[in-house]
């Protein structure tokens, strides 16, 4: 079941975009504090269970929608479609919108016929079959990852990896070139009651490399913010 997370501080306004995406068969997780939805995001990723689609609203008491747009985009590097919702009809917030990083924009109010048209649309453009293979297997350079089965290949030779190892290595590649903090990569590989010091990154990376032997140059270190996955071939 895709899965939507709708960030609407308006009470009426969220239920009815609740009601309307789970009529269309979609799982709903519904916020009214843009915080409380990043947390969500973030818990979705690391356990790799992704959200398919971002319903925000652009005026939201604490955090803006338009800086968690900015902060899903870039921080975070995620490319689930967003959608923001917005009071604004003025063209200049549109095209902020877009240049932030939403792939649609629907002024109030909306006919829900229109929201619920848009989505379908937005959900068309990432097929099914692309998402559903792209949460089970990933490939990049000599590296393959079977995410279901928790195999990693490098040249189709299986390597032996930990379960930290393998969260990290497969974070990394889905976005090569892309930094990921230490501290987003810290609260990756935290489970309940496992203390994570900064250290156990260190030394995930460490085992990593060895374990990856001639192939180790394809995890960068980021002195200062973190660590990559080596962006070209
Ligand atoms: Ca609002």
């Amino acid at each position: 079941m895709a899965k939507v997370l709708v960030v609407e501080d308006e009470a009426d306004v969220r239920d009815l975009l609740t009601l309307h995406l789970k009529r269309e068969g979609y799982q709903v997780s519904a916020y009214e504090d843009a915080e409380e939805a990043l947390v969500s995001f973030e818990r979705s990723e690391a356990a790799r269970e992704p959200f398919d689609l971002i319903i925000l609203d652009w005026m939201l008491p604490k955090m803006s929608g338009l800086d968690l747009c900015k902060t899903l985009r870039t921080k975070m590097s995620t490319t689930i479609p967003i959608m923001l919702l917005t009071a604004r009809a003025d063209t200049m917030d549109k095209v902020l919108g877009l240049e932030i990083g939403a792939d649609d924009y629907l002024t109030k109010p909306f006919e829900i016929r229109e929201f619920v048209a848009r989505v379908r649309a937005l959900m068309r453009r990432a097929t099914p079959t692309a998402r559903e293979t792209a949460k089970t297997q990933l490939s990049f350079g000599p590296f393959r990852a079977d995410i279901a089965a928790k195999q990693m290949f490098l040249n189709e030779v299986e390597i032996a990896l930990t379960p930290n190892e393998f969260k990290i290595l497969t974070t990394l590649m889905q976005k090569p070139g892309t930094t990921f903090e230490r501290r987003y990569l810290i609260k990756l590989i935290q489970g309940p009651g496992v203390a994570v010091v900064d250290r156990t990154i260190d030394t995930s990376i460490l085992g990593l490399r060895k374990k990856l032997g001639k192939d180790a140059d394809w995890v960068e270190t980021v002195r200062g913010f973190g660590y990559r996955f080596r962006g070209e071939k």
